[in-house]
Parts: structure tokens; C-alpha cells; sequence
């Protein structure tokens, strides 16, 4: 076995490889770009080399300066990870010649395996079933749309060389083939430089099966069962699972021999993934199942299928790299309970699912199960990378049981003031449907709004409440996170304390804030709270639970019943509408300024006779904000 191992990746996968490295006493050695000089993978790696700028194409896929790293160190082995290089067969080759071992595909795999038509040609030639449609050489539009229109909608165009669910385009009628084929192949050449495709008839009620395969040099080849990795948006996988729901013993052994027919007849060696569509209208059936690609390299949720076979992928890995056979026998692959993978990521939901960067000022997941991530408190997510932070995983006995178990610790993370999918991850797992097993790869887009808007509206003033009561958390600004309990420290008072320190809270959720005063809930339920913002995570979610002086009468309410901004600033709240009875006290609008909150509360009992702003307006000063009449 080699004695130092190069990964040439970052993030999760990175931190993934040096722990098994680190557990054979194999020397990790790191690369890393300028902005990932603080990165968890630096940190954890024995060794680590600058290889260049932010941007993936001056450092992480940059072959030459991989190489020149793992020189100078005496790396005697790189491990690719998945993306960046990975499937990268010049890659490969320079980094054989170089002397190093190559933990990765065969060059030859990879190229047999890398175009979409040419490996599925190949596929039928293995006598393998592959998806029904149109794999030819001649590009013509024409030509295409006639092949479109005899396969029979919808279809599906795809790039030939397409990867990471991109240059994919499902096509409903014939009348809309041509410009769905036009912005394709835009999207195929600006993407992988290359604008040929294929048609695939769209398969309805689409599940993804995927097989875990592993060959040695020896010519031998297992597979690791099935994942089902179904559960995706926009043809990116969300959760993914393994075995399969539903699978029975005909269909896994029709699914798994095609597996490993379709790795022998490119010579594979080392981790691979044949992933297949299924049609699963009437459940999974032998006969309805196709090869949709290989990936030739170590996937993503290659976790799932650790979990129920006991077996390191990674340590595979290198076993196979250094020449030895695949360690155990087909029949002594164990397949145990049912695990399950959640992807987090730092997007907003809320906002279309936006990728969210910043500062991780808070940054806790669930210690209790297995968490593969990239990242810790402290540390940054950048704009130049994938936003995938952690994958969460479990193990349990049943598929009930890890839908659970995975739903309760995706409720667990506390991500702030990064976004994260986090709550979105929570509905996806307790949804009847998914929890079923009924999940087409349709499921999320036909369940979207559900999924996303459900889990905004969950908070309110009882929430809040709770929020101090149960799970208060207060910040001292230093990273320090305290239970209300615990924490005595000279900036606190108390909420029901004297008139002049009476507080009001504020809490952001990701779209809209409530404000409460200790006159809405019994004094007994408040504990002390810091002059620091303080953050409250709920199901996945997180709010900013802020205090501040409550403006009384002259500060900002005038004796009209006109609630006037005191300062220019930014509106963060409005919690009252027109029409609203509002009592002397309450809240109506939050005016956020000079990094302070200000609530502009009723001057009096009455009814809310105008606003006038909305959160996010920047309003100028003495700006009418809302009108109360008495009465
Ligand atoms: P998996 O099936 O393991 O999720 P994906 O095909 O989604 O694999 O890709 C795995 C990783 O590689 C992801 O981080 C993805 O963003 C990246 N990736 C794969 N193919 C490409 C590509 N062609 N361009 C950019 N990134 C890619
Ligand atoms: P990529 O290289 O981007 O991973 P794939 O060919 O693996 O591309 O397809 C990505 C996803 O698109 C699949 O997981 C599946 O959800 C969907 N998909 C692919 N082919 C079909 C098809 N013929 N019918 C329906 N859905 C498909
Ligand atoms: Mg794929």
C-alpha cells in the first residue's frame, strides 16, 4: 500500500478521503485555491499545497498544477474526489506517466463511458437495455425533430456531453422541439464545449436506480446493491437511499447483473456508478428499467451504500489502486437496514433557492449520526464553489425508521446567517407521499410550493414565545451560544423589568418578522436576553431574535395616531394591517437604523387606519409609517 495519498478536490469529499487515509496510516496531503487557504480540508490534511487563484479553472482544474503539488510533496498517489478532474482521462493518463498511482477510473473507462450516445451504444452491443430514443451521429435538426416525433413525446434532449443534471431539456410537443434543441445546444457548448445531443423518450413516472459496481485489475466486478436516488430538483439529487423502495429480488437481480455486464464491458476498475431510469407507473419491474450513464468515479452518496454493506468505498479505493483484488466475494456483501442521505445546502428556499454565501457565524449539525462535511463555525462558503456544505446520513432498520431519523436531524442543523435547504430537507422527508416511498423524480417540482412555502409560515408570536421560554439561545457576540438559563452575564436584564428597560422582540423569519412585547405573554415565561442579536433555530429553520428600547409616545408616535420613522433607516417588520385593532403598546412597524431596531407601537387603543411601508422600504426620516385612530 502507497504511504501518502494527494486529493485532488476540496470540501466534503476531500475531509471524506484523508479520514480513511488517516485511518490506514496513509500521509493526506491537500491542495487548495486562495480562498479556501482557512478550508476544513486544509485543516485536516497532513500537507497542504497552494495551487492558485478562487476560480476552479486557475486552480482545482488545472491538471499541470495538481501535478507539480504532488511532486513536490512525494505524493505516491492522487485521489480525484468526484467533479473537477475526476472524469478527466488526459488527467489520469499524465498523472500515470508521472509515476503516481491513479485512484480512479481506467482512462480507457472513462472515455468509453464519457459521451452519452457512444456509451450507450456500447451498452447495446453488452446487451444491455438502455432508454429508448435517438443516438446518431447526424445532428441535423430536421433529422432530429423526425427522430423526435417517431419516439413520440415528450422527449428529452441531452447533451452528449452533459453532467450535473445540465443540458437537459424535456420537450412536450413536436411544435416546441426546434427551440427547445436551439437553447440545448447553447447550453451544451457554452457548458462542455460541445453541442451534439441525443433524444431519450421521457420516461413517465421516472424513478433513479443507481448500482454501485467495483472492479479490480484482475478483470473481476461486484456490485454494492442498489440507491435510489429519485428525490431531485430540477435533475439534481436532493435525498438519496439505499436499497430502493420497492425493489423486489427479480428486479435487483436484473438491475444488478446489468450493472456489472455494463463495467465489464469497459474494463472497470475501482468505484463506479451505472445509474438507470426507471418507468414506475405500475412499481419497479425487470423490464422497465434502462441505462441512462455511467459515472466513473466515486458518487456523491456513495455513503448510503456504505452504511448498509459495512464496507469503505474509499478503502477500496486504494486497495484497488495498489493492485489488490476486490476484497470480498460477491456473495459476502452484506446488505444491512436502510440508510438514507439528506444534502445540505447553503440556498435560500425562500428565494428560488438562491445559493447563499457569507461567514458560517453558527454552524451545528447533529453529532449523533454519520456527517460528511466541508465546513465548520467560523469558516466561509464561497461564491466560487458548489453549495453543497454537508450530507447527512443514517442507518437504521427500517426505511420508516430512517425517513425519521433523517427528518429529525435535518431539524437539528443550525446553519446562521447562511441560508440553508435544511427546513425545506424536513417537509421533503416527512411528506405522506415520500415517507410512502411514492417519489417520482417529478416529486419535488410538483410539490414545490408546498415544500417551500409550509415551512415559512410555521412561526409566529407563540413561536417567539417559545423561543425565549424553551429554546433560547443568547450570543455574546463571540461565538459563544448559552442556554437563557445559563448565562448571567453583565448586558442582560430582564424583559419584565422596569418601565425604561422594557423590551420588545423581534424575530426575522426568512420572510417576515413578528414582534412581541412581554405585555403579550406572562412575565413568568421571559428569561434575560443579551443586547446582542441572538438567533432561534426551529426545524431546520432560523430566526433572528432581536432586542431593543421600545419607542414610547414623542419617540417616534405623535399624539394624531400618525407613527412617524424617527431616523431614516429600513423596514423590517409590519405587523399590523389596515383595519387591524391594535392596543396602546403594540408593535406596528420595526425601523431598522444604524444597525439598532426601532418599533413604532401604538400610541393608543384603536384601529389601524393606514401603512405606509413595507418590509425592505427605505423610508426617510419623520416618513409616515402607519396611522392608529383611537377607538
Ligand atoms: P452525483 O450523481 O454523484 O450527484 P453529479 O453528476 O451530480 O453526481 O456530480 C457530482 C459532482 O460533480 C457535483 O458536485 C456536480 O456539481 C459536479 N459535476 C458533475 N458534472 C459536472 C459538470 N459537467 N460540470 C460541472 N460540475 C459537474
Ligand atoms: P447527468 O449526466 O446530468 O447526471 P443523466 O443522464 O444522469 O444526466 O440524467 C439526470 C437526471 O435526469 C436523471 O437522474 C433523471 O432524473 C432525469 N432523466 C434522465 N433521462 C431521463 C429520461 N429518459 N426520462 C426521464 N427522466 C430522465
Ligand atoms: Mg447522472
Amino acid at each position: 500500500m502507497f504511504k501518502s495519498v494527494l486529493v485532488a478536490n476540496r470540501g466534503e469529499i476531500a475531509c471524506r478521503v484523508f479520514r480513511t487515509a488517516k485511518r490506514m496510516g496513509i500521509r493526506a496531503i491537500a491542495v487548495y485555491s486562495e480562498a479556501d487557504a482557512k478550508a476544513l480540508h486544509v485543516r485536516e490534511a497532513d500537507e497542504a499545497v497552494l495551487i492558485g487563484p478562487a476560480a476552479a479553472r486557475e486552480s482545482y482544474l488545472v491538471a499541470d498544477k495538481v501535478l507539480a503539488a504532488a511532486k513536490a510533496t512525494g505524493a505516491e498517489a492522487i485521489h480525484p474526489g468526484y467533479g473537477f478532474l475526476s472524469e478527466n482521462a488526459e488527467f489520469a493518463e499524465a498523472v500515470m506517466a508521472a509515476g503516481i498511482i491513479w485512484i480512479g477510473a481506467p482512462p480507457a473507462s472513462i472515455r468509453a463511458m464519457g459521451l452519452k450516445d457512444a456509451a450507450k451504444k456500447l451498452m447495446v452491443a453488452a446487451g444491455v437495455p438502455v432508454t429508448p430514443g435517438y443516438m446518431g451521429e447526424d445532428q441535423n435538426p430536421d433529422r432530429l425533430k423526425s427522430e423526435a416525433d417517431a419516439i413520440g413525446y415528450p422527449v428529452l434532449i441531452k447533451a452528449v456531453a452533459g453532467g450535473g443534471g445540465k443540458g437537459m431539456r424535456r420537450v412536450e410537443t413536436s411544435d416546441a422541439f426546434l427551440d427547445a434543441l436551439a437553447s440545448c445546444q447553447r447550453e451544451a457548448a457554452s457548458s462542455f464545449g460541445d453541442d451534439r445531443v441525443l433524444i431519450e423518450k421521457y420516461i413517465l413516472s421516472p424513478r433513479h436506480i443507481e448500482v454501485q459496481v467495483f472492479g479490480d485489475s484482475n478483470g473481476e466486478v461486484v456490485h454494492l446493491y442498489e440507491r435510489d436516488c429519485s428525490l431531485q430538483r430540477r435533475h439534481q439529487k436532493v435525498i438519496e437511499e439505499a436499497p430502493a423502495p420497492g425493489m423486489d429480488a427479480a428486479t435487483r437481480a436484473a438491475v444488478t447483473d446489468a450493472a456489472v455486464k455494463a463495467a465489464k464491458a469497459v474494463n472497470y476498475v475501482g468505484a463506479g456508478t451505472i445509474e438507470f431510469i426507471a418507468d414506475a407507473s405500475e412499481g419497479l419491474r425487470a423490464d422497465r428499467i434502462w441505462f441512462m450513464e455511467m459515472n466513473t468515479r466515486l458518487q456523491v452518496e456513495h455513503p448510503v451504500t456504505e452504511s448498509i454493506t459495512g464496507v469503505d468505498l474509499v478503502e477500496w479505493q486504494f486497495r484497488a489502486a495498489a493492485g489488490e483484488p476486490v476484497p470480498l466475494k460477491q456473495a459476502d456483501i452484506p446488505m444491512n437496514g436502510w440508510a438514507m442521505e439528506a444534502r445540505l445546502y447553503a440556498e435560500d428556499p425562500a428565494n428560488g433557492f438562491l445559493p447563499s454565501i457569507g461567514k458560517l457565524e453558527h454552524f451545528r449539525l447533529p453529532d449523533d449520526i454519520r456527517v460528511d462535511t466541508g465546513v465548520f463555525q467560523g469558516g466561509e462558503v464561497s461564491q466560487f464553489y458548489d453549495p453543497m456544505i454537508a450530507k447527512l446520513i443514517v442507518h437504521e432498520t427500517s426505511r420508516e425508521a430512517a425517513a425519521a431519523r433523517l427528518a429529525d436531524a435535518c431539524a437539528e442543523v443550525e446553519v446562521w446567517p447562511v441560508k440553508t435547504n435544511a427546513a425545506f430537507l424536513v417537509k421533503c422527508l416527512e411528506h405522506p407521499r415520500f415517507v410512502e416511498g411514492d417519489v417520482d423524480t417529478g416529486f419535488i417540482g410538483a410539490e414545490e410550493e408546498a415544500l417551500v412555502a409550509s415551512s415559512l409560515s410555521k412561526f409566529g408570536l407563540e413561536g417567539a414565545a417559545r423561543a425565549l421560554r424553551e429554546h433560547g439561545v443568547v450570543a455574546d457576540g463571540n461565538d459563544h451560544w448559552a442556554p437563557w438559563d445559563t448565562w448571567n452575564g453583565p448586558q442582560g436584564f430582564r424583559l419584565n423589568g422596569p418601565s425604561e428597560s422594557r423590551q420588545t422582540i423581534v424575530v426575522h423569519g426568512e420572510a417576515h418578522s413578528v414582534a412581541m412585547t412581554p405585555d403579550d405573554y406572562p412575565p413568568a415565561t421571559y428569561r434575560p436576553l443579551t443586547a446582542h442579536n441572538g438567533v432561534w433555530f426551529e426545524d431546520g429553520l432560523a430566526f433572528e431574535i432581536s432586542a431593543f428600547k421600545q419607542m414610547g409616545a414623542g419617540g417616534g408616535s405623535a399624539s394624531d395616531g400618525s407613527l412617524r420613522a424617527p431616523m431614516p433607516g429600513k423596514i423590517v417588520a409590519v405587523s399590523a394591517a389596515v383595519g387591524d385593532a391594535v392596543a396602546k403598546g403594540q408593535p406596528i412597524v420595526v425601523l431598522e437604523a444604524m444597525k439598532m431596531e426601532h418599533a413604532l407601537v401604538a400610541p393608543f387603543d384603536g384601529k389601524v387606519s393606514g401603512v405606509g411601508a413595507a418590509v425592505g422600504d427605505q423610508v426617510a426620516a419623520d416618513a409616515v409609517l402607519a396611522v392608529v385612530e383611537a377607538g
